[in-house]
């Protein structure tokens, strides 16, 4: 029998989801519902044998497209779920198992994320009225950031902001650099060492790993803080808030459409928020694709390096993530400008490795022996197999001792 989880990601007008099996190399089915809210929900799915099918779901909301992802798992079924959360604040530092407190909990933290804690609190209640009987894991993104210490996490404002609202750093693709972190360890001759992780894609975060923890992350209270992203500005100057809305008359909500929808790659291209866009749109001499490119690669550099800062010592650096895994572009233009660094990229290795697959791209073998360099691996991530390893392992440890919800 072949045991598998079902791996959810519930947002407002779309739900992820997968049927991860446990034994590693089963296929895995899953798709999504899109356009949810709107009259024409679609629900697009991908069985075991890779074919692909689209069903329209009208009238549909969040519980009746769950049931109808389930109905078209077939017959295989979850022994559990797992449901990606946003914000899990400082109460949840690890994954945990789903009751009314825990539901309580999250509510709690939705000031922190306003977008989307309410959205996968519809999907845990969905389904929780569909499948009472099975075991559900809230697994958050920020959970793995809440090793940082205190300097890391503080922002430097008054203190009383802390502590009457929670405004602090709390990072967020903990899933994706939980799975790395792991990689690396199995990969690396140097393990749990000191790690610079960038996870690139449409979303971009970098964050700093000493011994299996996480020590600081680019992200901070909200997922706009850092890089450089696909339509999200990363850091601006504080002060740009106060101009807007002084000099230009912008509202609060047009200056945070402005900072998460129309800024970052697409803002400085003025022409996609896709890097495969851009990289062709460079090769042929958009001004705007290239300006977009250098500024995301200078940033990405600056971060790494800045990062490093983090970690008692430097052992590698690691990229994943849509375009950390498929742009030897990008990796080779912010390893460029790293020189404090020293990281020794192979050009060929960055060049030739085949797409989707891990491996290591540094000069592996450097002449100059005495000197310890940066290894540089690409790493494909798997944040669903994260989140459905993190719920099968706290449902076993529930089943054992039946006071774990942690
Ligand atoms: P993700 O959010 O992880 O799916 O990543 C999406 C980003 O990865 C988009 O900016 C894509 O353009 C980028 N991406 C995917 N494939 C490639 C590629 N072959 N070369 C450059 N960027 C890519």
């Amino acid at each position: 029998m072949n045991d598998c989880i079902l791996v959810i990601n519930c947002g407002s007008s779309s739900i992820k989801f997968a049927l991860v099996p446990l034994q590693a190399d089963h296929p895995r089915p899953g798709g999504l519902v899109e356009r949810l809210g709107t009259s024409e929900p679609v629900l697009k799915i991908t069985d075991e044998n890779g074919i692909r099918q689209q069903f329209d779901l009208a009238g549909a909301d969040h519980p009746a497209a769950m049931k109808a992802i389930l109905e078209h798992l077939g017959e295989r079924q979850p022994i559990a779920i797992g449901h990606r959360v946003v914000h899990g604040g400082e109460r949840f530092k690890s994954a945990t198992l789903i009751d009314d407190d825990v539901i309580d909990g999250i509510r709690k933290c939705t000031s922190l994320a306003p977008l989307h804690n309410p959205a996968n609190l519809d999907g845990i209640e969905a389904t929780r009225r569909l499948f009472p009987e099975l075991p559900q894991v809230a697994v958050f993104d920020t959970a793995f950031h809440q090793t940082m210490p205190e300097h890391a996490y503080r922002y430097a404002i008054p203190t009383e902001l802390y502590q009457k609202h929670g405004i602090r750093r709390y990072g967020f693709h903990g899933s994706s650099h939980a799975y790395i972190t792991e990689r690396l360890a199995e990969l690396s001759e140097r393990g749990t060492g000191g790690w610079v992780i960038a996870h690139l894609g449409n979303g971009c975060s970098a964050t700093a790993v000493w011994q299996g923890r996480s020590m600081d992350t680019s992200m901070g209270m909200t997922p706009l803080e850092g890089l450089v992203m696909g339509t999200r500005s990363g850091d601006v100057d504080p002060g740009l808030h106060l101009h807007l809305a002084n000099q230009c008359g912008w509202s609060v909500q047009q200056i945070d459409q402005m900072l998460n929808k129309h800024s970052g790659l697409m803002g400085v291209s003025g022409l996609s928020p896709d890097m495969r866009d851009l990289e062709q749109a460079a090769d042929k001499g958009h001004a705007g694709a290239r300006l977009a490119l250098d500024v995301f690669c200078y940033r990405l550099a600056r971060t790494l390096a800045a990062l490093s800062c983090a970690l008692p010592r430097l052992d590698g650096i690691a990229f994943t993530g849509g375009i950390g895994e498929n742009s030897p572009l990008v990796r080779a233009r912010a390893l460029s400008m790293m020189n404090a660094l020293r990281p020794c990229l192979s050009a060929a290795a960055n060049e030739n490795l085949a797409r989707g697959s891990e491996g290591r791209i540094d000069q592996a073998r450097n002449d100059d022996t005495t000197e310890v360099r940066p290894e540089i691996w690409v790493i494909p991530t798997d944040e669903e197999g994260h989140i459905a390893r993190e719920t099968s392992e706290l449902v076993q440890t529930h089943a054992n001792h039946p006071e774990a919800r942690t």
